[in-house]
C-alpha cells in the first residue's frame, strides 16, 4: 500500500484519517488505515489542525458549541466576571431540559451564589482570521482526500492507483500544497451561510437535526463543446458550525468562485431543497453567533 500523499509504503500504518478533525465533531468522513501514512497523517495532526484548533475563533466556537474533544471533553474558555474582577475558565453545557449550565471553579460557585456577580463576559470571534494559510492548506488536505472518498469505498482502490501514477497525479499541486506547502497561496472563499446550532428538518427523511459539517464538490461549467466536451472548474466547498469556505482543486485563484456566488444572489451549493429551517438554537442561546450577527459591525 502507498500513502496517498508522499506516496511512500504505508502497508504498515495505523493511523485512520479523519478528513475534519474529530475533535471538530467528525466521526463519520474518515479513510481506512493505510490511505494516509502515520507520518503524513503525523504532520497534519500537528502542524495544521492543531494550529488551527488552538486559534481563538475555534476555541471559541468549539465552546459555545458544546463540541467536545477528540477524548470526550468539554472546551474550556477563559471568561471575566466584571462584578469581582474575576477571570475564570468555564465549560458550557446545555443540559436536557434545554438549560445552559456554566461550570465554574469553586470559588466563583460561592460569590455567584452570594449574588456577587451576575455577569460573564467572553470572546466575541464570530469568524477565523481571513485570510490565513493554516486554513487554506487545511481546506486543501481535506479537499484532497474527499475526493478519494467521495468515490467511493468499493473504488477506493482504482482511485488511489490513478491518484499514485505519475501521468494521472492530476491533483498534484494541491496534494503538495496541502502537504509541504509547496508553491503559491492557494485563496479559499469564506463567508457565513447560516446562524450556529440551527436545527433543520429533511423533508425527505422526516428527521431534524444540526449541521455541524457538510462538503461536496460543485462543478461550474464554461463552456460546452460541440464534441460533447466540457470545460469545467471544480470546487471543494464545506461549512463547519455555519460558515462556508470553498476552494478550487484544480488552481489556486478563487475569483471565478465569488463571481458565480454573485451572479447567485449569494447562493450556496451546499443548499438543499429538503431541508428548511425547523429551529435554531442561537435564538436561546445569545452566545452563538447568528448568520446576520450585528453586534458589532452596527
Ligand atoms: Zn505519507
Amino acid at each position: 500500500m502507498q500513502c496517498i500523499f508522499c506516496h511512500n509504503d504505508s502497508s504498515t500504518s495505523k493511523s485512520i484519517e479523519h478528513i475534519i478533525p474529530e475533535s471538530l465533531g467528525n466521526k463519520d468522513h474518515y479513510l481506512h488505515k493505510g490511505y494516509v501514512c502515520d507520518e503524513c497523517n503525523h504532520y497534519f495532526a500537528i502542524k495544521i489542525e492543531n494550529e488551527l484548533l488552538s486559534q481563538p475563533y475555534f476555541v471559541s466556537m468549539r465552546f459555545r458549541n458544546e463540541i467536545l474533544t477528540k477524548k470526550g471533553r468539554f472546551v474550556k474558555e477563559k471568561l471575566f466576571f466584571p462584578e469581582v474582577k474575576k477571570s475564570s475558565e468555564v465549560v458550557m453545557c446545555t443540559t436536557e431540559d434545554g438549560c445552559i449550565e456554566a461550570v465554574v471553579d469553586e470559588e466563583l460557585y460561592d460569590l455567584i451564589e452570594a449574588g456577587k456577580t451576575k455577569t460573564m463576559i467572553g470572546p466575541y470571534i464570530p469568524e477565523p482570521e481571513y485570510p490565513n494559510v493554516i486554513m487554506s492548506r487545511f481546506l486543501a488536505k481535506c479537499a484532497y482526500e474527499y475526493f478519494l472518498y467521495n468515490m467511493g469505498e468499493e473504488k477506493y482502490d482504482s482511485c488511489v492507483q490513478e491518484l499514485l501514477c505519475k501521468g494521472s497525479d492530476i491533483l498534484k499541486s494541491l496534494r503538495e500544497y496541502a502537504r509541504y506547502g509547496k508553491g503559491e497561496y492557494w485563496q479559499y472563499n469564506q463567508r457565513r451561510i447560516y446562524s450556529e446550532g440551527d436545527v433543520v428538518l429533511n423533508q425527505n427523511e422526516a428527521l431534524n437535526y444540526e449541521i455541524l459539517h457538510e462538503m461536496k464538490f460543485f462543478t461550474r461549467e464554461h463552456k460546452r463543446f460541440p464534441n460533447g466536451y466540457v470545460e469545467a472548474e471544480v470546487y471543494f466547498v464545506m461549512a463547519i458550525a455555519g460558515i462556508e469556505y470553498s476552494i478550487c482543486i484544480s488552481d489556486p485563484n478563487i475569483s471565478e468562485y465569488q463571481k458565480w456566488i454573485e451572479e447567485h444572489n449569494g447562493f450556496s451549493p451546499l443548499n438543499d431543497d429538503a431541508e428548511t429551517l425547523s429551529f435554531s438554537l442561537s435564538n436561546i442561546n445569545p452566545m452563538l453567533i447568528k448568520k446576520d450577527d450585528d453586534r458589532i459591525h452596527r
